[in-house]
């Protein structure tokens, strides 16, 4: 692929969520893939929605995930170049002044529907005479139109492969409201066509978008960039994600201690025919992505599946990827790499660690059935006196065995129990030479 110039273009009203995640990640790994230019974009031009919080969150989020952008604009700083498109679109002919309130256009949609007609719009503003235009102007003020021309808008999608969609079934858009707001669909074709975007990739509720902004992109002469449109997530049942994107918020997953490249893992192959794979690094990410394997059928997420991968991820990580991490926990330098190899198969996430750095120094709450109450304490009084090496626990369990007849689980599992609270962790044997307390009941 030649150098690809993507974007990602979220608008700074929300924090970013799962389903924006894909979006940008996408867009991300073409660009990366091919030695381009990936651009972080904030659509900003609703002064009323916009706020610098969640530009700052935006950001904030794509640093963590390591979503690196090589440029970043703003549409708030680009106003003039929209106007300039505007002038272009009316001196061409394609752009003109319409007056209905939305009141007046709902009641137009609700006639049309009862007729069994498409809900487009009828185009009533192109018979006013300039004298009707200037009251309305003055009355009510006016917003402004594209003017479709009335063929089929066809391109190749990227993912959903050649798609068509006739002109006549879609309203006139609005490209400039009635505050003079310019809106999305103008803007981002301005974008798209100055800055040199090839690709853009973005969910296919954008889909009757794409079919407008062909026609806008050709009549302000630009060039056509590769489309494609990605399904759209749902919950694990296949219901709507959309209400419940707000819970879905990067920054919560965050705080939940999900890892980026788990995440990332995810989403690269999540709604595509190739089987997952976890990715240690972004480059692997960059090396097994492929656009072409992602299918049109909604795609089922369960956010459920970020624990048990963020822990599959965290197994593989070698110490040098927690030294930090390790060292915010007060672990002396010369324990951190046996802690680390003892834990790392046994947290779901890095703040678990936390937990076992209190067991080994300050010992567990001992569980401890009233039946094995008289065989633990037998057992505590044959372990040997500390420092503790990988071979005192065979030596021990030897002894106690020999002591008290005890085999197998019911010799085992009573001692874990006893030890480190937990049903489960890491081998015994790696465990004992961390305990800083000898165990009591
Ligand atoms: N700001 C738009 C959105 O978030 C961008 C869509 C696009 O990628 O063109 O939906």
């Amino acid at each position: 692929m030649s150098s690809a110039v993507t974007r990602f273009a979220p608008s700074p009203t929300g924090y970013l969520h799962v389903g924006n995640l894909r979006t940008a990640l996408f867009n991300w790994l073409i660009a990366r893939q091919s030695g381009g230019i990936f651009v972080l974009r904030l659509d900003d031009t609703d002064p009323e929605r916009s706020k610098p919080e969640f530009a700052d969150a935006i950001k904030g989020d794509m640093e963590w995930l390591g979503l690196t952008w090589d440029r970043l604009e703003t549409q708030s700083s680009r106003l003039d170049r929209y106007a300039a498109a505007a002038d272009q679109l009316r001196a061409a002919d394609r752009f003109y002044e319409a007056f209905e309130t939305p009141v007046e256009l709902d009641l137009k949609r609700k006639k049309q529907l009862n007729m069994g007609k498409p809900p487009v719009y009828d185009r009533a503003a192109l018979n006013l005479t300039d004298a009707e235009k200037d009251t309305l102007r003055a009355e009510r003020g006016g917003h402004w139109r594209f003017l479709l021309n009335h063929a089929r808008i066809g391109w190749a999608d990227g993912i959903l492969g050649d798609l068509s969609i006739d002109a006549a079934s879609v309203s006139d858009p609005v490209l400039i409201r009635g505050d003079g707001q310019v809106l999305y669909t103008l803007a981002s074709v301005v974008d798209d066509t100055e800055m040199g975007i090839t690709h853009v990739v973005r969910g296919s509720d954008h889909v009757t978008n794409t079919a407008t902004q062909v026609q806008i992109i050709e009549a302000l002469g630009g060039t056509l960039p590769a489309f494609a449109h990605h399904s759209l997530l749902t919950g694990p049942q296949g219901e709507a994600l959309s209400k419940r994107l707000g819970t879905l918020a990067l920054r919560d997953l965050r705080a939940a201690g999900i890892e980026p490249l788990a995440l990332l893992s995810h989403m690269a192959r999540l709604g595509s025919s190739d089987p997952f794979e976890l990715r240690a690094t972004h480059q692997e990410l960059i090396d097994g992505f492929d656009l072409s394997r992602f299918g049109a059928a909604p795609t089922k997420f369960d956010v459920a599946d970020l624990g048990p991968l963020t822990a599959r991820h965290l197994a593989t990580l070698p110490l040098e990827a927690v030294t930090s991490d390790i060292a915010a926990l007060g672990i002396p330098a010369d324990q951190a790499a046996a802690f680390w190899n003892v834990v790392k198969e046994n947290i779901e996430t890095r703040a678990d660690m936390a937990a076992w750095w209190t067991l080994f120094t300050e010992g567990a709450t001992p569980m401890v059935a009233d039946e094995d109450r008289d065989f633990v304490a037998q057992a505590f009084a044959l372990l040997p006196d500390q420092p503790w090496d990988t071979t005192t626990w065979s030596t021990w369990t030897t002894a106690v065995k020999g002591a008290t007849g005890r085999k197998g689980k019911g010799l085992f599992m009573p001692l874990r129990l006893a030890m480190t609270g937990r049903q489960r962790g890491p081998e015994m044997a790696e465990v004992l030479p961390l305990l800083q307390k000898r165990p009591t009941l």
